[in-house]
């Protein structure tokens, strides 16, 4: 969030329920979240577990009273994966439109834009900037940073150490980066492993990482445990990294 403005990074299975509940009408204290205002949402790539909830994000903030279209960024895919969503829905789009349910009808409208990397958007609270990241195969993947007039964040996305996000993740107040525990790790079968160190980041490397990087906090996410614990995992990146290191949660919130 940046002053009356919400930026969500992608929208796995679940993240309107848990956008709703740090809004006020749900008990939350961030107004921003209230899902009429959600309006603007970055893909870092199109795996389910980060696109899962498309459908939620279309429609629901739109039943919910928002009132202008929502603002999509994300790799080559998204613009037919949300229209599709909205064409599977047309029944109860429909509906809403033509019934007695008070509704406008603009709210439930995509507007995507399919990005490439460099600068993919800027307001006056934020400029975007996209890049590769190093996701195994999948060549259509993303991190992005987001510039503030007062903080430089940056998202990992779903990425084995990547050359280019160290590019721009130089002095950055927060770096936000997906982690599995290298504990766990050693629980995997070969095929699983030989999976994994090519598309995401063990908890010993992202210490190492987080050493040459030095931002002012680092923060895991996209945990994969495997079994192992908080303790193990924040131990692991402990051995290279020295500064503040906090496991990201759902709700939590960092400033
Ligand atoms: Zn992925
Ligand atoms: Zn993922």
């Amino acid at each position: 969030m940046v002053d009356d403005q919400a930026y969500i990074v992608d929208f796995g299975p679940g993240v309107i329920r848990r956008i709703s509940a740090m809004s006020p009408s749900w008990g939350g204290q961030f107004p921003q979240l209230e899902l009429k205002n959600i309006n603007h949402a970055f893909l870092t790539h199109i795996h389910s577990d980060h696109s899962g909830g498309l459908a939620d994000l279309i429609l629901t903030p739109w039943v919910m009273g928002r009132d202008s279209e929502l603002n999509l960024f994300g790799p080559k895919g998204l613009k037919d994966m949300a229209q599709n969503i909205t064409d599977a829905y047309k029944l109860d789009i429909d509906y809403r439109l033509n019934g007695t349910q008070p509704a406008n009808d603009k709210g439930f409208i995509s507007i995507v834009s399919e990005i490439n990397e460099g600068s993919i958007y800027k307001d006056s609270n934020v400029e975007v900037i996209a890049f590769r990241n190093s996701h195994g195969d999948l060549f259509e993947s993303f991190g992005y940073l987001f510039i503030t007039n007062d903080k430089k964040i940056i998202f990992s996305g779903d990425t084995a150490i990547s050359t280019s996000l160290k590019k721009y993740a130089k002095d950055v107040d927060i770096l936000v980066h997906e982690v599995y525990s290298s504990e766990g790790f050693e629980t995997k079968t070969d095929d699983w492993k030989i999976y994994h160190k090519a598309h995401h980041t063990s908890s010993i490397d992202l210490g190492i990482l987080a050493n040459e990087l030095n931002p002012k906090k680092l923060i895991a996410s996209h945990i994969l445990f495997w079994g192992a614990t908080e303790t193990s995992v924040i131990e692991d990146i402990k051995e290279n990294f020295k500064g503040e290191i906090i496991l990201a949660s759902d709700l939590l919130v960092i400033d």
